[in-house]
This record gives C-alpha cells, sequence and structure tokens, in this order.
C-alpha cells in the first residue's frame, strides 16, 4: 500500500509525553502531526473514565498530578483547572492503619512508649527536624537503636509490599525506588512534599484531549504504530513505547513489571478513610485505591480497586514499570545507542522510551524539554503549516 499521510512528526504513544509534545509541535511550531496509539485511548496510564453512578475512575491505578516545577504546572493548567487535592496513604500493619510514608507519628505508633520517643529524639538529633531519610540508608545506620528503627520499618512496610511490587527484596532493585518513600522526620502525613498538586478537574482524559485537539493533530487510536509505518510518510518519530519493540528484542527483551485490577463495588459512599491504602503484609495485593476520595462530590455508590502486581509478558499484559537494576539499565543503553545510531529521525521519550521511572510532571517537562531541544533550536521549519508563537487554546 502507498503513502496515505504525509506529516512532519509521527508520535507513537498518546499519554502525557506523547501529548505533551505533540501539543507543542502542532501549536508553537506548527507542525503536522499524526499520534498513533495502540490502546484503544488516549491519555495512557493515566487515562479516567466515569462510572454509572459519575465517580471518576483511574483505571490504571492512582494518578496524583504532584509537581514542584512552576513551567509544568502552567503548561498544564492550560488545558484544565484542578480540584485541589492532597494525597494521604495508610498501610495496614497488623491490622492497624499508619500514616506512609513512615513519619515521626508512625514511628511511635511502631514503638510505643518511651523508648519510641527516645527514637524519633535520636532521628531528629542524627537526621534533622523535617528531613527525610531512606529506610536502605536507616538500616546500615551507625547508632544502633536508629538501625533496629530502619529494620522493623523494612519489614514492617517495605519487604511485603516490594517482594510483591517487584518480586523482589528493597534491596535487589534500584535505592531510588523505596527513596522514593523516605522515612519522614515530622508529623507531615502528606505523600508528596510538592509545590502542587492537584486532580485535573474533568480528568485527565479530557485534559489530555484537550492538548492533542488541533486542527495539524490527527490521532489513530487502537494502532500499533507497526500497522501503519508503512503509510506514514513523516520526518521525524517521537517515540514514546518500548523501546526494546521498537528494535524487535535484538539485544533482548527489558524487564518490566505489569498490574492487575480488581474492582470491588459497594453501595455507600465511602469506605476507606485515604484515597489508598497499602497492604504490606500477606495479601496478594500491595493497595487498594478508592476513587471518590479524588472529587469532594458524593455518590451513592464507591469503587474500590485492588491491586495486584504481575509479571510481565509480552502480548499478554501491559508493562507499567520499567523492572530497573544495574543489568536492565546496561541493556537499555544499548538500544538508546542503537537510536542515537538512526540519528534524529527517531527520538525516545516517556516512562518506556527512556525506560525510567517518570512521574507524570518528570514526563511532561521531557517533552517539554525534547521540543525545545529537537524542534525550537533545530533548524527544522515547517512551512506547509501555519506558524503559532504562544499558546493560545485557553487565551
Ligand atoms: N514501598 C513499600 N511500601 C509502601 C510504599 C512503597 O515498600 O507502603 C516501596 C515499594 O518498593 C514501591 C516503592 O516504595 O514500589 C515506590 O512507591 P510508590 O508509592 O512511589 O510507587 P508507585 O505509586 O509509583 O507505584
Amino acid at each position: 500500500m502507498g503513502v496515505l499521510i504525509e506529516v512532519d512528526w509521527l508520535v507513537v504513544g498518546a499519554g502525557l509525553s506523547g501529548a505533551t509534545f505533540a501539543e507543542r509541535a502542532a501549536n508553537v511550531a506548527g507542525a503536522r502531526v499524526l499520534v498513533v496509539e495502540r490502546r484503544e485511548h488516549i491519555g495512557g496510564n493515566a487515562f479516567d473514565a466515569n462510572d454509572e453512578y459519575g465517580v471518576r475512575i483511574h483505571r490504571f491505578g492512582a494518578h496524583i498530578f504532584h509537581t514542584s516545577s512552576v513551567k509544568v504546572w502552567d503548561y498544564l493548567s492550560r488545558f484544565t483547572a484542578w480540584l485541589p487535592y492532597v494525597h494521604r496513604v495508610v498501610a495496614e500493619v497488623d491490622g492497624v492503619s499508619l500514616p506512609v510514608p513512615v513519619n515521626l507519628t508512625t514511628v511511635l505508633a511502631l514503638v510505643p512508649g518511651n523508648a519510641g520517643e527516645r527514637l524519633r529524639e535520636r532521628l531528629i538529633k542524627a537526621h534533622g527536624a523535617g528531613s527525610s531519610v531512606s529506610v536502605l540508608t536507616l538500616i546500615e545506620h551507625p547508632d544502633p537503636d536508629l538501625r533496629a528503627l530502619g529494620e522493623l520499618v523494612y519489614e514492617k512496610i517495605f519487604l511485603g509490599y516490594t517482594m510483591k511490587q517487584w518480586g523482589r527484596r528493597p534491596e535487589e532493585i534500584d535505592r531510588s525506588i523505596t527513596g522514593r518513600v523516605p522515612i519522614i522526620v515530622s508529623h507531615d502525613d502528606r505523600y508528596f512534599n510538592d509545590q502542587f498538586q492537584g486532580i485535573p478537574a474533568d480528568g485527565y482524559t479530557a485534559m489530555v484531549d484537550r492538548m492533542l485537539r488541533h486542527p495539524n493533530v490527527a490521532i489513530e487510536t487502537g494502532v500499533d504504530y507497526r500497522e501503519i509505518v508503512d503509510q506514514v510518510k513523516f520526518r521525524r518519530m517521537l517515540f514514546t513505547g518500548q523501546v526494546d519493540e521498537l528494535f524487535e528484542g535484538k539485544h533482548g527483551w527489558l524487564p518490566y513489571r505489569s498490574l492487575q485490577f480488581e474492582n470491588i463495588r459497594i453501595h455507600v459512599d465511602r469506605v476507606l478513610q485515604t484515597a489508598v491504602k497499602n497492604f504490606p503484609g500477606a495479601e496478594p495485593f500491595t493497595r487498594m485505591i478508592e476513587h471518590a476520595h479524588f472529587s469532594p462530590m458524593r455518590r451513592a455508590s464507591t469503587l474500590i480497586t485492588a491491586e495486584y502486581p504481575q509479571r510481565y509478558v509480552r502480548g499478554m499484559n501491559e508493562p507499567y514499570y520499567p523492572l530497573l537494576d544495574r543489568e536492565s539499565r546496561q541493556l537499555y543503553r544499548k538500544y538508546a545507542e542503537e537510536a542515537q545510531r538512526i540519528g534524529d529521525r527517531v527520538v525516545l521519550a516517556g516512562r518506556l522510551g527512556k525506560y525510567r521511572y517518570l512521574d507524570m510532571d518528570q514526563a511532561v517537562a521531557h517533552s517539554l524539554a525534547i521540543f525545545e531541544n529537537h524542534v525550537l533550536r533545530s533548524s527544522n521549519s515547517y512551512p506547509s503549516a501555519r506558524l503559532r508563537t504562544g499558546l493560545d487554546l485557553w487565551a
């Protein structure tokens, strides 16, 4: 079959990374963009949709937007208003709900009485009030009492959860992963301490839809890019899919972690104390999400989703997380070099393209940077399309 469409950029993947880049390329540089998405929907794993009771469901796990980047917050705020929301999580430990990340309240609950009080003081003295320390650092602490506290936290909060989530012990995965949830040396019980935090008022799907709504942007969902790549004439490609798939696994397949979701419907307005409850114990799931918490609206029915981590099997389930360790990073590097050898025709982006544990704000920031480096500062011009100089969608 011959060429059906001619574009400046072929963007593979309609998640936040692809949408951000497509929006900038079309809106600022006037590029013609085709976005191809293998799944049936836009928004990637941030995809959300209302259930029959009007509760917006985060279909692929809880997505709480948080960032300290004014640039990213301002950028997305052009496409959405925000529901104010501060994320708090509890973990069920020995039948009791404790704040996570572990903070000074959690310490006293784990070690009650004077012994706990002393540990809190030691922690403050060793690390400073308001600081944070990773559990893997605490279990190697020179102070034997703090080391014992580290071991207790490791045992009660991290070991079981991490074994379920990653199929590995905490010390066997990249330290940055458990470091995402450090021990907080204060009573702050927020899960994130970023300057900005919120949930898109009309949902992530609506936000991404607005980003992509532009006369220069065409979107194909439910289409694997391989099915159409021969029919599209494109100057360059932004690839946010699995980079090992792009190169047909020629260096070996990268490891990922997958999830399965089980929905539980209960006909009351809310059941859980927080939107997310973690289960580091013997249960087969890692956490439960109660979607109703993301909006102040009260409904007659609530949906709770339990998250069951799974092995990723190619073609069978979704690669939600890169499984980061030294070996997988090395393997990724081979693919990144492979992409570089092609020259600047292919640019890798997003959690799967970069094989990095990117949060939503980081994905957006990276795509903005890619746009600035590969489009704005390059000699690319798109004479065929209108050139706009700024975002005027919401002006
Ligand atoms: N973690 C844990 N127990 C918890 C919370 C987190 O062991 O109660 C560890 C676990 O290894 C997890 C990692 O910290 O994968 C990062 O947690 P985060 O909540 O950031 O994971 P995400 O929401 O990205 O899945």
